[in-house]
């Protein structure tokens, strides 16, 4: 990711915000991440995913998403079935224990719509005319009051 620097919320707006949550509260052991750099997006692990938790990363013209397209694995949603790394030709998905998952996906993550930082995230709120509350703000004027 080139924002590296940012914190990386969840994108609230990408549909795939509208599928079924995993079950259970615990993440599954082992997480799937795309090695994005390998990723010739030719679509073979989406077809086998059991909770469809693969989505597809548009490629950078934007008349042409198809072209040079990736994938990226919503880490949120993965069960850890292992069948995309099992069946990727490419061998550019990796099982990580949970815990390491999300080190590894900022590692290997090239683009990402899943996935973005906070100032993404601010644009992407003024696009829908959402207001965040100013929780930091309010903070600083109570401590100020109980002064
Ligand atoms: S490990 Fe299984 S659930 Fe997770 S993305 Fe791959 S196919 Fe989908
Ligand atoms: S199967 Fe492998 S190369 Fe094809 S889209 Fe999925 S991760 Fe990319």
């Amino acid at each position: 990711m080139s924002d590296s620097e940012d914190i990386i919320v969840e994108n609230p707006y990408h549909p795939a915000r509208l599928k079924p949550v995993r079950k259970g509260k615990k993440p599954p052991k082992l997480l799937a991440v795309v090695h994005q750099s390998g990723c010739t997006g030719c679509e073979v692990c989406i077809a086998g995913c059991p909770v469809d938790s693969i989505e597809l990363v548009p490629g950078p013209e934007a008349g042409n998403p198809s072209f040079r397209q990736t994938v990226e694995i919503d880490l949120a949603r993965c069960i850890g079935c292992q069948n995309c790394s099992q069946d990727c030709p490419w061998e550019t998905i990796t099982m990580y224990q949970s815990d390491d998952a999300f080190d590894a996906w900022a590692q290997e993550t090239l683009d990402s719509e899943l996935y973005i930082s906070e100032n993404q995230l601010k644009s992407l709120n003024d696009e829908h005319g959402v207001v965040a509350p100013a929780v930091e703000e309010e903070t600083a004027e109570e401590e100020n009051q109980e002064a």
